[in-house]
């Protein structure tokens, strides 16, 4: 499979203040990638840089065979840069039919593929979203994302904070949507549920990659040291 994204050595700010120092990854067309690292070392940073939010310092970074680091994340995203963010932002007033139809781009996925992924948000069509559970919010933000038709979908901790039912579920969604063939990068603190998925990790430590490998790969040893609180 070809290559889908690429960061070499990312360097980014928020004005000022440096919080990318040299980020590293790669992921291949229907791959996993586990985005780790504890809280504050940069996983939300570097999904924000790739997403063209933030700009970037130096390094490269390429998407489908593009230097993207030149986009505006609106020209991101109509590359397939999908993403769904951390909070859960749903448009509450609207109901849940137009919170899906507003994110909609041509593609192969619609309100059918959501519904047929996510049968909870099938039963609950014409309910105001901001009426929804959090577990139902968190599916229908994924909802939202996948009908932009992505060629690549970020999570940033979407089961954070989620009822074990419900995040069974929206574990269940991510590995179906991996045998669909879709690629995704997944910022989750559960390695439990994140090493079944994942085809390999990449932990950060103050904005950097200190490690790239299998997730099989990763041992108690490595998981204290990076990981451990
Ligand atoms: P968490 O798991 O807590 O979300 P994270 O790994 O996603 O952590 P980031 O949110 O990327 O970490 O933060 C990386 C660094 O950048 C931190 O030192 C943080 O304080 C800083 N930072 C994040 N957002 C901003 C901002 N808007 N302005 C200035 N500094 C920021």
């Amino acid at each position: 499979m070809s290559l889908l994204l690429e960061l070499d050595q990312v360097t980014a700010s928020y004005g000022s203040v440096q919080a990318l120092f040299g980020v590293s990854l790669s992921l291949r067309e229907g791959e996993v990638l586990a985005l780790m690292g504890r809280n504050g070392m940069g996983k939300t940073t570097t999904i924000s840089t790739i997403l063209r939010m933030l700009p970037l310092k130096s390094g490269a970074l390429r998407f489908a065979g593009r230097d993207i680091a030149g986009l505006a994340s609106h020209q991101a995203a109509r590359l397939g840069l999908g993403l769904v963010p951390e909070g859960r932002r749903v448009f509450a007033p609207l109901s849940v039919r137009e919170n899906l139809i507003a994110a909609a781009r041509p593609g192969a996925w619609d309100m059918a593929r959501v519904v047929a992924l996510f049968p909870r948000l099938g039963e609950r069509l014409e309910q105001r979203a901001g009426t929804l559970s959090g577990g139902e919010q968190q599916m229908l933000v994924i909802g939202r994302a996948l009908m932009t038709n992505p060629r690549l979908l970020i999570l940033d901790e979407a089961t954070e904070g989620l009822a074990p039912v419900v995040r069974q579920e929206i574990w269940a969604a991510i590995h179906a949507l991996k045998a669909s063939g879709l690629a995704l990068i997944i910022v989750d603190k559960t390695l439990k549920e994140l090493a079944p998925v994942a085809d390999h990790a990449v932990i950060l430590e103050r904005g950097t990659t200190v490690w790239t490998g299998d997730c099989k790969a990763l041992t108690p040893e490595l998981t204290d040291r990076y990981l451990g609180v």
